[in-house]
């Protein structure tokens, strides 16, 4: 039985892989834990491969997933969420921006009984000024926006114990949103700051249009709020328009037609029409995401596990709704 497993997704990391795998081997030495590292290998093609390969085979506790292509952070930590049976999972980076000293700290909060220890960036200095700004703008509006509390500078590196990694496991939704999600699951939450450095190799997967589609992805799979206020702006406008609308006619009927606003009735035609495209946009960003949800394909496909022992080789990969299905299928 494992007490502690490290999910690590890689993606084309070759140049830190080793020696992130070496710091990360010192601290979990310290610990005085039963541990495994499980890499996740997301469809790499730049050797990090042959890396891990040759790491699983030195050391029995350290295994390896390898996805069948590139899926997408989300979906390399959800497989890796999959395959865990350990008392408690870490999930950080390999690319050194998460310093693996950490653990030592979530492991304490841990053992003192909290479910989900994450780590909070202390700064952001090293990101541009234009990132900075856009991430507080996004989180303004997310906060604003969800329904669930979803903390501000937190990644994905986090200490989740078992029962809060099985409920996490439950939600099989395709647009991941991790932060999201990680919230969503309740649990007494607590978190350890550290100072953010840069990368120490390579070069982030994260270009601007990823990041807009993120922010994108996060106000929309957990709140339907945009939706509201797009109705709640129609509703207003057209009470406006009445009366706008009224005033004119009788105005026409008092006195007579003198030459029409032209200039207005463009202003309002253009203002409408925006904000139709705009809400349109909106609902077909929904629909879009019932679409992708409704397929029900997996989230990630595994090609080959290296050092099995002690991962759950049968996990949960199918939808909970079709498992009920089954089971209700077998007993009646
Ligand atoms: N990663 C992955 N699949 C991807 C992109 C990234 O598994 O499609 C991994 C990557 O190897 C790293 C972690 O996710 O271990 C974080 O990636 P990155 O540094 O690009 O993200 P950032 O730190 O900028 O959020
Ligand atoms: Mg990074």
């Amino acid at each position: 039985m494992t007490d502690l497993a490290v999910i690590v997704p890689v993606y084309d990391e070759v140049q830190s892989i080793e020696q992130f795998h070496n710091e990360l081997l010192t601290v979990l030495g310290t610990l005085g834990l039963v541990w495994r590292v499980l890499y996740v290998d997301d469809g790499s093609c730049d050797g990090s491969s042959d890396v891990l390969e040759r790491l699983a085979s030195l050391d029995g506790h350290i295994s390896v997933i390898e996805l069948s292509r590139n899926f997408g952070k989300e979906a390399a930590i959800t497989a890796g969420l999959d395959f865990t049976d350990s008392d408690a999972v870490v999930i950080m980076d390999a690319d050194l921006q998460h310093p693996p000293e950490m653990i030592v700290e979530f492991v304490k909060h841990w053992r003192n009984g909290t479910d989900v220890v994450f780590a909070r960036r202390r700064n952001r200095y090293i990101e541009s000024v234009l990132k900075r700004v856009g991430s507080r703008l996004f989180y303004k509006i997310l906060r604003y926006s969800s329904d669930v509390d979803i903390p501000e500078d937190v990644g994905d590196f986090r200490l989740m114990s078992r029962r809060a990694v099985e409920a996490v496991r439950k939600l099989r939704e395709r647009h991941r949103f991790m932060k999201g999600l990680f919230a969503w699951i309740g649990f007494e939450q607590k978190y350890v700051e550290y100072d953010c450095v840069s990368r120490s190799a390579g070069h982030s997967k994260w270009g601007l249009g990823q990041l807009m589609n993120f922010a994108l992805d996060g106000v929309t799979s957990f709140s339907i709020r945009p939706l509201r206020i797009s109705s709640i702006f129609g509703a207003v406008i057209a009470i406006l328009s009445f009366f706008y609308g009224s005033w004119i006619i009788i105005k026409t009927l008092v006195f007579g037609d003198p030459v029409p606003g032209f200039p207005s009735l463009m202003v309002v035609i253009l203002f409408l029409g925006g904000i139709q495209l705009l809400a349109l946009g909106l609902i077909g960003e929904y629909i879009g995401r019932t679409f992708g949800e409704s397929k029900r394909r997996p989230i990630y496909v595994v090609k080959d596990i290296k050092n099995p022992a002690d991962l759950l080789i049968e996990p949960q990969l199918s939808h909970p709704n079709q498992n009920d299905a089954a089971r209700e299928g077998q007993s009646g």
